[in-house]
């Protein structure tokens, strides 16, 4: 599923900040290798892959690069565990089925 079909936008705002989002083919993290993913939170940019293997993978890894925004953004205290447990949380809750 392409990120653009997604409708996926080019920036967000967490705590009035913009944030940019940039879609690439791949991402290369230097201590985590291939990621589904980045956040930079210096330079306030978060990075997606242009093409994830369903819709509810790529809104999850949206939501995981954007709760690290919001949990520095805030001042937030959490284990990355309870980060991507939280990301998987809103991805469930906004994909529940209709009917
Ligand atoms: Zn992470």
């Amino acid at each position: 599923m392409k990120t653009r079909a997604l409708g996926f936008p080019d920036r967000v705002r967490v705590a009035g900040i913009i944030y940019r989002v940039e879609y690439r083919k791949r991402i290369w993290d230097d201590d985590d290798g291939l990621c589904d993913g980045a956040c930079d939170l210096d330079r306030k940019i978060i990075t997606l892959l242009r093409k994830y293997p369903t819709r509810e993978v790529a809104h999850q890894a949206f939501w995981h690069e954007k709760m690290h925004a919001i949990v520095t953004e805030y001042g937030i205290e959490m284990s990355h565990e309870d980060l991507d447990r939280i990301a998987q949380g809103i991805t469930q809750a906004e994909n529940s089925p209709t009917t």
